[in-house]
């Protein structure tokens, strides 16, 4: 952080007239040039030009999630606070009225400003978004890789050809800067925690259980701010992809004699003892930065609002993510209805479809089994009362998909020229079975979330595709063919192939 502070603003910077030319990319620059829209009076300028957004009274805070209207609990995002006083989730509150005195046209408008800009902090997808994330920190706090802004590719042959759609849309948040959409939160709570640190709280750094997506971003994170990050993961357990980024990144990773579970029991004791901040999944700040991909679908379609968006769950804080963001959209006027959601969990590890299927009778976590999937592989879900409110608010929907069903997608999926992940396949399978039940119509806009890279779980696609999977057809793999290296076989090989088996090779 050394060098961070030769670029630091001089507080006489803040009132400098706009014309002023400073480097645009440097954190240092304050450059708040995009909020000067609603300020026409010097005196407001200067205001406007002040170290922080929160001039026109913006601010957020801990409140226990879902709370009675009549409680007054809530907490500084400044506090070390994980838990509601009855030991309940929270929620991040943004004070809305102060948001409410701008109308939709304006947030429209300031957004598509800070598109495709290099200016700190709004350069990223999560940031370019700041007064409805974290609208109280100062920009040089901001630990960001310009996370977000992830395209929505038109799944046109795919949904044509085996879904009669036409308006299908594969929203790529795994195209990103660790390979998921783990960084939209992730920036959030590496800042926030950059912040607290820097107004003196006694944090050595940050930890977590998570072998997965949660490790590689929050291992990334704290890499760039010069944070100390600390990996618990099961010895033995977990895949060279998935030990790999956290090891690069400079975590100091702890190998366990013990499962997941294991591991996230002894964080939790651990950072009750000693000053670590715990990035689990309970972290509702974490959840402000993940809601930003909903409003980038949004913007995407200019703010034609999609019929379904389906995503795949698994802790659940992601499903009333998306919710929470289109519903801040939908009540700050930017739309006027919001999509309808649906959950996919794998079939392997589905506590929530089997709760929506009791008519959200009585929770009853299960054991998850072993899935492709691995990183929705949840029994016991934290975010189970974020997921039933967010899907009885969207009149959401639940549904499952079988291993088989999941690869099936995710294989078709890349056939027709993505490189989807397992959780993907199971948001895609889950489409699949909605279209033949007839609920998703042919012509509804729907948005399939994409949360992680394709390489990341390139193990799932060879054992596919190399038929090496039990009790799997694995009716679409398409493996390589052993030919000797000279003319004879190579020329026997394609024209057998092209007389026989053309058909066979696309699937669709
Ligand atoms: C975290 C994650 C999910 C699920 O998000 P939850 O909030 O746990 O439901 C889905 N896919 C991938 C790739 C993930 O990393």
């Amino acid at each position: 952080m050394t060098s961070f502070s030769l670029f630091q603003a001089s507080p006489s910077s803040l009132v400098y007239p706009k014309s002023t030319s400073f480097n645009q990319n440097t954190k240092s620059n304050h450059n708040h040039s995009l909020f000067l829209k609603p300020c026409n009076s010097f005196d407001q300028l200067k205001l406007c030009r002040s170290s922080s957004s929160d001039d026109h009274g913006f601010s957020a805070k801990y409140v226990p999630f879902n709370a009675d209207p009549t409680s007054t609990e809530s907490y500084s995002l400044d506090e070390i606070i994980y838990r509601s006083s009855s030991g309940g989730l929270l929620d991040v509150q943004h004070d809305m009225e102060a948001l409410k005195k701008f109308d939709g046209d304006y947030w429209k408008d300031l957004f598509k400003k800070r598109d495709n800009t290099t200016t700190w902090p709004y350069g990223s997808g999560v940031w370019g978004k700041k007064e409805w994330v974290l609208p109280n920190i100062g920009d040089d706090h901001i630990v960001s890789t310009f996370e977000g802004k992830s395209n929505s590719y038109w799944a046109e042959r795919f949904g044509k050809r085996l879904l009669g759609m036409n308006d299908l849309w594969v929203k790529q948040c795994g195209i990103s800067h660790t390979g998921s959409f783990k960084d939209l939160g992730m920036t959030v709570l590496v800042s926030q925690v950059n912040r607290m640190r820097k107004l003196n709280h006694n944090i050595i750094g940050v930890g977590c259980a998570s072998t997965g997506d949660t490790s590689a971003a929050l291992s990334a994170y704290c890499a760039a701010a010069g944070i100390p990050s600390f990996v618990f993961l099961p010895a033995d357990r977990i895949s060279l992809a998935q030990l790999v980024q956290p090891i690069a990144n400079g975590a100091f990773v702890l190998s366990l004699d013990t499962d997941f579970d294991g591991c996230m029991q002894l964080i939790r004791e651990i950072t009750a003892e000693l000053p670590i901040y715990l990035a689990n999944s309970l972290n509702s700040l974490r959840l402000e930065g993940q809601k930003t991909a909903a409003i980038e679908i949004l913007q995407q379609f200019d703010w034609q609002v999609p019929d379904w968006v389906i995503v795949p769950g698994g802790n659940l804080g992601n499903i009333y993510a998306f919710y929470k963001g289109f519903q801040m959209c939908q009540e700050l006027g930017l739309v006027d209805r919001i999509p309808r959601l649906v959950c996919a969990q794998s079939a392997n590890a589905n506590p929530l479809y089997l709760h929506y299927k009791s008519g959200y009778t009585e929770f009853k976590p299960v054991k998850a089994d072993s899935t492709f999937a691995s990183a929705i592989q949840i029994g016991d879900p934290v975010s189970i009362d974020r997921a039933v409110y967010a899907l009885k608010n969207s009149n959401g929907i639940v549904e499952e998909a079988n291993e088989e069903e999941l690869m099936d997608a995710m294989t078709l999926a890349d056939l027709g020229g993505m490189f989807t992940c397992p959780h993907t396949g199971v948001a895609l399978a889950a489409l699949f079975k909605l279209r033949n039940k007839g609920v998703i119509g042919r012509s509804d806009r729907t948005v399939v979330v994409s949360t992680a890279h394709g390489l990341k779980f390139a193990q799932s696609k060879i054992d596919y595709h190399s038929k090496s999977i039990q009790n799997m057809s694995c009716r679409f793999a398409n493996p390589p063919v052993q030919v000797k290296a000279d003319f004879g076989s190579v020329m026997d090989t394609l024209k057998k192939f092209l007389s026989k088996d053309r058909q066979s090779m696309n699937s669709y």
